[in-house]
């Protein structure tokens, strides 16, 4: 998409991407083509696309470029999955995800962020992306099983709901630990069998519900 933030957004995929270590062309291409900037408020537009988190509405954060770059990599899409994600946000992961898979599931439990998300979507054409206001930590068992599922807040441990609802083979990726620092964890399902692989520490803000923190 051209726009006027293209250059910084090549810029953002050159210096703070490829450089530490992100090698998914898909991954990269995505990353290069959404407009980062129109997820947030427009005061913060010029600094969207810096090496930092960003604050959205409700005290929540859209994380930094490289940590979803490097979510959305360690999927592994190749562009027939169906994605679940929890924690829609600002929906800038979950419009990075729409490019790389057939359909995104995304949850948010704050209904001002999920609206603010569906507008953008709308304003951007992305259509394969479906919402829903509830829990997330059930999941969402109506479209269950999920290619791939990715969770954007901590919580105190995998969600057994969001495991059920894996597809095998499948993927979920999810910050796991305490309220303020956790880690990366890369859950794989195959053939039956669960794995699972600790990727980098991380902090994400937390994951509230029924499988995850109490409020
Ligand atoms: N992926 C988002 C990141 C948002 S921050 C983005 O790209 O902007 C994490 C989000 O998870 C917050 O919006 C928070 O409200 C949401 N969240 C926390 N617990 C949740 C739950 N149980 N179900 C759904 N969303 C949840």
């Amino acid at each position: 998409m051209t726009d006027r933030f293209a250059t910084v957004r090549e810029r953002m995929v050159q210096e703070q991407l490829l450089r530490r270590g992100i090698t998914d062309s898909r991954t990269l291409q995505a990353m290069a083509e959404v407009p980062r900037h129109l997820f947030v408020d427009d005061a913060m537009q010029a600094s969207s696309y810096g090496d930092h988190p960003l604050p959205i509405a409700g005290d929540q954060t859209i994380s930094q470029p490289y940590i979803v770059a490097a979510m959305t990599q360690a999927l592994q899409l190749l562009g027939d999955e169906k994605v679940l994600e929890i924690g829609t946000g600002s929906g800038y992961q979950a419009a990075v995800l729409s490019r790389l898979c057939t359909k995104v599931y995304t949850v948010e439990r704050i209904n001002t962020l999920l609206a603010g998300a569906r507008r953008i979507f709308d304003q951007l054409h992305y259509y394969n992306i479906l919402s829903r206001l509830d829990d997330g930590t059930l999941g969402w068992a109506e479209y269950a099983p999920y290619d791939a599922i990715i969770v954007t807040a901590g919580g105190p441990g995998i969600p057994d709901s969001l495991v059920e609802q894996l597809a095998d083979p499948g993927r979920l990726v999810i910050p796991v630990g305490g309220r303020d620092v956790q880690e990366l964890q890369l859950l794989t399902k195959e053939d039956g069998e669960i794995h699972i692989q600790r990727l980098e520490s991380v902090r994400f803000v937390s994951l509230i519900g029924e499988q995850g923190w109490n409020g």
